[in-house]
């Protein structure tokens, strides 16, 4: 497969340090309210890279991180008189519930913040040993200046670095770089972590070093997330991380243009922002959601207007009707040698468009000349019941990355089975951790479970 990394400024090869594994490292949600499509666009499309490397045979190991300790988070709580929390706990699970809508696949770990505050502290003091570190006020503060390296991914001018100039807030400070905090100092009426650098709470910036370097390694192979976050928060993770482990952190650098409302970022501050849940109220499928949000190159912004909503619900309506018309095609006996081949044929232009950074609109292309081809086939009734379980095997495949077609209540059905089953074998195993984290993740999705003498039953839960 070939990427762009957004380091070097150039295609290159993906080649994972581990031949055939990408260990892979996306930025996760800040739970202080519900994602905005916007969001959605960037974790969308990290869902589209993941089930791309796959098709292309590689294993992929991703971890996404919950930011549930951070300045907005702080201030809704004090606002509210809530825990930390209280204030993310809905919002968690709104997350969740929002990626099984739009068919994300589930990372392999979610860790949060607020559980790896320990990892957090001992990054902070073996960059403290090392001499990268001044405190300030009760906070303490990586000199960028000290970091030979620093601006590498963004290219920054050397002369915009400004020694000793220092940011506390975890919010976004395009203009400068500064000296940024890597734990701050507790203040009135805030919750805070002991420390040697006294009581208080990890930066943001620590947060991701900490947690990524934890579940994939020093130095692992591919880290994403949309363009905003370049600098400072990735710049700032790579100074922090190679500071302290003198080694490569990331070799694959990728991140994802906006979304954007008439000309502008879509974003919470801006207040133009629509939710999935939002767009859901207003009677969208969330496959056309889906659909909209992957299909334009992760390079190039996505303009978002109804209208565009509209279209993309127009096509995912011409795969559900491509999909029935297979289900009520009688097909006669046989094979037709031709045309499988022609499924071969498109199936391999789909993966390697993919291959090719995500040449999205290739792929969608090459899946909607198979459907005109198949629709003719089957106009001319020459389409035989062994090649229709060719091109039912084909379009499987192209689902497995773009997860738009629509799927057979049964299909569900042996999914949550499954689920269910991995939660028995669990428990037998004695671990009570993952059983109840299945049992949670079916519960956010509306499915019940019941110990009967029987074994366990579920059902939906209804509104
Ligand atoms: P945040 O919760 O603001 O940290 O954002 C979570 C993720 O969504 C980050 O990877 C951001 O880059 C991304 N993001 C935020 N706004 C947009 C937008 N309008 N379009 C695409 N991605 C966005
Ligand atoms: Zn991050």
């Amino acid at each position: 497969m070939i990427i762009y990394n957004t380091m070097t400024r150039k295609l290159e090869p993906l080649e994972p340090a581990e031949p055939g594994h990408v260990r892979f490292y996306a930025c996760g949600p800040t739970v202080y309210d519900f994602a905005h499509i916007g969001n959605f666009r960037t974790y969308v499309w990290e869902d589209l890279l993941r089930r791309s490397m796959e098709l292309n045979g590689f294993k992929v190991t991703q971890v996404m991180n919950i930011t549930d300790v951070e300045d907005k988070i702080l201030n809704k709580a004090m606002e509210l008189g809530q825990t930390l929390d209280e204030v993310t706990a809905p919002f968690i699970e709104a997350f969740f519930e929002d990626i099984d809508t739009l068919r994300i696949k589930r990372a392999d770990r979610y860790p949060r913040a607020t559980e790896h505050v320990e990892e957090m502290i001992d990054l902070a003091q073996t960059l403290t040993d090392k001499g990268f570190t001044y405190e300030s006020q009760g906070s303490l503060y990586f000199r960028i200046g000290a970091y030979e390296a620093y601006g590498g991914l963004s290219h920054l001018d050397k002369r915009e670095v400004q020694d000793g100039a220092r940011i506390d807030s975890d919010e976004y400070d395009k203009d400068n770089a500064r000296d940024f905090v890597l734990w701050k100092g507790q203040k009135e009426g805030e919750p805070g972590w002991n420390s040697p650098f006294g009581c208080g709470r990890p930066g943001w910036h620590l947060e991701c070093s900490a947690m990524s370097m934890k579940y994939l390694g020093k130095g692992f192979d591919l880290h994403t997330g949309g363009v905003d976050n370049i600098f400072p928060h990735h710049e700032n993770e790579i100074a922090q991380s190679e500071a302290a482990t003198g080694e490569k952190f990331v070799r694959y650098w990728m991140h994802s243009a906006h979304l954007m409302v008439d000309g502008e970022k879509m974003s919470k501050s801006k207040g133009n922002f629509y939710t999935l849940r939002d767009l859901l109220e207003k009677g969208f499928d969330p496959r056309a959601i889906r659909f909209l949000l992957l299909s334009t190159h992760y390079r190039s912004q996505v303009n978002f207007t109804l209208e565009s909503m509209g279209k993309a619900t127009q096509e995912v309506q011409r795969l559900d009707d491509f999909t029935r018309r297979l289900d009520e095609y009688g097909a006669a006996d046989g094979s037709d040698a031709e045309f499988e081949a022609l499924c071969a044929k498109r199936l391999e232009e789909f993966r390697a468009a993919l291959a090719n950074d995500l040449d999205v609109s290739g792929a969608v292309g090459s899946l909607f000349r198979l459907v005109r081809e198949s629709n003719a086939a089957m106009d001319r009734e020459a389409l035989p019941a062994a090649s229709l379980q060719v091109l039912r095997d084909t379009l499987e495949r192209m689902d497995s990355v773009m997860a738009v077609l629509e799927r057979p209540a049964e299909e569900i059905d042996a999914e949550i089975e499954a689920q269910i089953e991995a939660r028995q074998a669990a428990r037998k195993a004695r671990d009570f951790a993952e059983a109840d984290r299945i049992r949670d993740d079916l519960a956010a999705r509306g499915i019940v479970l019941e110990d009967t003498p029987q074994g366990v039953r579920w059902k939906r839960r209804l509104g």
